[in-house]
């Protein structure tokens, strides 16, 4: 019997180390004082263990003192370890009265050896040996009241925590609670029956076991399982759990609300959220789904996700649907990408969205024709002048509903820029009838204002789908520039003689720079003269003997240069041509006068005035004798700025002439403010008019108001004699055009003004 229960002391001892260690290796908080707690417990068992082996009196009470000294260092742990594991903080004079406690109990046990009052051993037969049997005196009583009394004083402890605790924690301290109590309770059996071996020290290697459980390695799983439910509970997601068989066994508060059922209606969840979300047959183990409930702004968004549930093994388990309101969130996204889909103003879709829609719609139908079609308004800008830019706004947003309701099915639009718009239109859809009726005029009201706005249309017709539609653009933009009629023609079709021109364009305009250095591009003069005949000065006008093409007149380059801006190199070389030709003529024909040409564009790119006024002190001339041509468009952006410009000229000496005035819109509106010497009035532009004599009634009212305003009248595009004389007679001062002479090169005109 000894020696069984020395082995199992032994095994305990070993158990209780090991948990002593791992404790203390642990990374929880309690980990040092749960590994304080198991070490303690290692005394009183090793001197139980030196009492049952003892076979003399010495060696038993060497055990005894480890044991009762032991179970000192047992109920100090035992106290320390309650306080942590209640999380109850202990007072410095509370630890500071224990410990002196336990140091006086020690001694007087210490002391028992000179005074015999603690105990003393006899002598008993156990197991065919002699055995030593403790026997309590006074001293022994002062330990057992001692340890007794920490025992209490912990047992309080966890019955207070127990009985305050919520339920759910109850768990942690009613098992501890339980092992203390029955260890001390065999422990006192023990004692008070003075049976030899003391078997209550199981109690002691278990109840260390347990410590070392609950504290360090027991998860509570029911108060995780509660936590997680709450939690589960608290979410704003609508979440179902099934079990292998499909069947509900639990949902949060949103899902029962979201299926409108109460607890008790689990088993009619299936039903509620097939009809709810239809019946979902995915073949993944998990998914997700997207979910729309109703149309338009009542329609509700939901996320559905399924996932499965395995058990510690891997086995599914069961499976949860997590289900997610996502109204809000799809309608701020969807809000997002309308917005960077649509135009602000018109509601159309984006020139960039348009590309990407156009290019979808002509993948997905490769053998469908379409069209591309460009829309631009005609003077869209004179609208926003003349009326204000909210009824330039209102226009723009009537042409976007227009489009809306007068295009067919099967239409993609959009707004490319400011007053232009793009179109595809299936070929089958289209014809000269839509185009005229719906996309070539449209009447803008608003208030009293009734304005009727007029439309150009650019079509491509697309032969290669694979072409990027940036380009058909381009193309359908460029086949709505050759609109130069604009009144009777609104329709224009891209076609090779549009192919034809851009290449043209391409070509000349490479070749630019070498035209001007090997002096290919000549000044012609076109002789102007007074009212008498005489000729006072010419117009130079650009010509250009192509070695290639042979001769070629303004026509066929300067639009092009115009357009790209190249001009401006052509325009440099030009004036510095006419400041060659007036030094050179300085001494001859000191009086006669050359007028030059300033593109529009050339305002944009170069300082025309210090240009120019460099020019004429290079050469040394009068800048009397160098006039300066520009025309009504000059003035159609920027104005004021423009204005500036040109009296600076007029400051610096130079003359001013208003070129092809008449073709041009609000010519005589501009007239009275603009700062100009000369009016250079087109008879082209009379041309328009039928009756001989509404012309002459028009052409006098001109000339007559520049008189009046102080400006000098010069016709241009005289070519009768008929005319000249009639010009004459209403007051005009000088005259251009093919009756007196064509442009011709320097030498013929010299030898014509001589
Ligand atoms: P523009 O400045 O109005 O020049 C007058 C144009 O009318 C010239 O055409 C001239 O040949 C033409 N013309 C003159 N008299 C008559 C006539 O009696 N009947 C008819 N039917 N036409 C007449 P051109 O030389 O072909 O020039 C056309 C336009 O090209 C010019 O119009 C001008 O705007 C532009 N241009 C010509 N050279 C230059 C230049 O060096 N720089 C710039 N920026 N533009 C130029
Ligand atoms: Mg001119
Ligand atoms: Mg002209």
């Amino acid at each position: 019997m000894r020696f069984e229960f020395a082995l199992i002391y032994t095994f305990m001892i070993a158990a209780l180390v090991a948990c002593s260690l791992m404790a203390h290796r642990s990374r929880r908080q309690i980990g040092s004082t749960v590994a304080l707690l198991t070490a303690s417990l290692i005394p009183p068992v090793l001197g139980n263990l030196i009492i049952v082996c003892a076979h003399t009196a010495a060696l038993s009470t060497v055990g005894y003192y480890i044991y009762f000294i032991g179970m000192n260092f047992v109920m100090y742990s035992l106290l320390r370890f309650a306080f942590e594991y209640c999380a109850i903080k202990r007072g410095w004079f509370a630890r500071c009265g224990v410990n002196t406690l336990f140091a006086v109990d020690i001694v007087q046990l210490l002391c028992n050896p000179f005074f015999n009052h603690a105990f003393g051993l006899e002598e008993i037969i156990a197991d065919d040996a002699p055995y030593f049997r403790l026997v309590p005196y006074f001293g022994q009583a002062f330990h057992r009241v001692l340890d007794y009394g920490i025992l209490a004083v912990t047992l309080i402890i966890f019955i207070y925590k127990l009985m305050h605790s919520p339920r759910i924690y109850s768990e942690r301290y009613s098992v501890i609670l339980g092992t203390m109590l029955c260890t001390a309770v065999w422990q006192t059996f023990y004692i008070f029956s003075r049976t030899p071996i003391d078997r209550s020290m199981i109690g002691f290697g278990v109840f260390g076991l347990l410590i070392y459980y609950f504290s360090i390695r027991y998860r509570p799983r029911r108060l995780l399982d509660s936590m997680l439910g709450r939690l589960a509970s608290g979410m704003p997601e609508a979440l179902f759990f099934f079990d292998m068989n499909n069947k509900c066994i639990w949902a949060n508060s949103p899902g029962l609300s979201l299926i409108d059922i109460t607890e008790d209606e689990l088993d009619k969840v299936c039903e509620k959220l097939t009809g709810m979300f239809g019946a979902h047959t995915q073949t993944e183990r998990e998914w997700t789904v997207r979910h729309v409930i109703g149309t338009g702004s009542d329609a509700k968004y939901y996320v559905l996700e399924k996932h499965i549930l395995t058990d510690d093994n891997l086995r599914d388990a069961g499976q949860f649907l997590s289900i997610r309101d996502n109204t809000d969130e799809e309608r701020r996204l969807r809000q997002e990408i309308y917005n960077a889909t649509h135009d602000r103003l018109t509601g159309l879709y984006t020139k960039e969205y348009l590309y990407e829609c156009i290019r979808r719609r002509l993948s997905a139908n490769p053998d469908r024709k379409y069209l591309v079609a460009f829309l631009n308004v005609k003077n869209f800008k004179i609208v926003n002048d003349i009326f204000s830019n909210a009824f330039g706004d209102h226009a723009l947003r009537t042409i976007a509903k227009s489009l809306h309701t007068d295009l067919p099915k099967g239409c993609l639009f959009g707004r490319i820029s400011g007053d232009t718009f793009g179109l595809l239109i299936p070929a089958s859809e289209f014809s000269m009838e839509l185009a005229e009726a719906s996309l070539s005029s449209i009447v803008v009201e608003q208030g009293t204002v009734v304005y009727h706005l007029l439309m150009h249309l650019g079509v491509y017709e697309i032969i290669d789908p694979e072409v990027d539609v940036s380009v058909m653009f381009d193309r359908a933009h460029l086949a709505l520039s050759t609109i130069v009629d604009e009144y009777q023609t609104h329709i224009a079709f891209y076609n090779d003689e549009i192919r034809d021109q851009v290449l043209w364009n391409q070509h000349i305009s490479s070749q630019l720079k070498t035209a001007i250095t090997e002096r290919q591009i000549v000044p012609y003069y076109q002789p102007i003269v007074d009212r008498s005949g005489v000729c006072v000065g010419a117009e130079m006008l650009a010509r250009w003997n192509h070695p290639e093409h042979g001769f070629l007149p303004p026509s066929r380059f300067i639009p092009v240069f115009e357009r790209n801006g190249m001009i401006v190199e052509l325009d440099k070389y030009m004036w510095r041509c006419a400041c060659e030709t007036l030094a050179r003529w300085g001494d001859v024909q000191p009086e006669l006068f050359l007028s030059v040409n300033i593109s529009p564009k050339d305002f944009y790119f170069t300082d025309v005035v210090e240009d120019i006024t460099h020019l004429v002190r290079e050469y040394g001339i009068a800048p009397r004798r160098l006039r300066i041509e520009i025309t009504e468009t000059v003035m159609m952006t920027e104005a004021e700025d423009r204005m500036a410009i040109l009296r600076e000229f007029r400051r610096a000496g130079f003359l001013v002439e208003m070129d092809d005035f008449g073709s041009g819109y609000s010519s005589l509106n501009l007239l009275k403010d603009m700062p100009v010497d000369v009016l250079k009035i087109d008879m082209k532009f009379l041309g328009k008019t039928d009756e001989e004599a509404k012309a002459t009634t028009i052409m006098r009212n001109i000339l007559n108001l520049s008189e009046d305003l102080g400006i000098a009248s010069l016709t241009e595009g005289v070519e009768t004699e008929q005319q000249y004389r009639t010009l004459a007679e209403m007051g005009c001062k000088l005259f251009q055009g093919y009756h007196f002479a064509k442009p011709m090169p320097i030498d013929d005109f010299e030898r014509f003004c001589s």
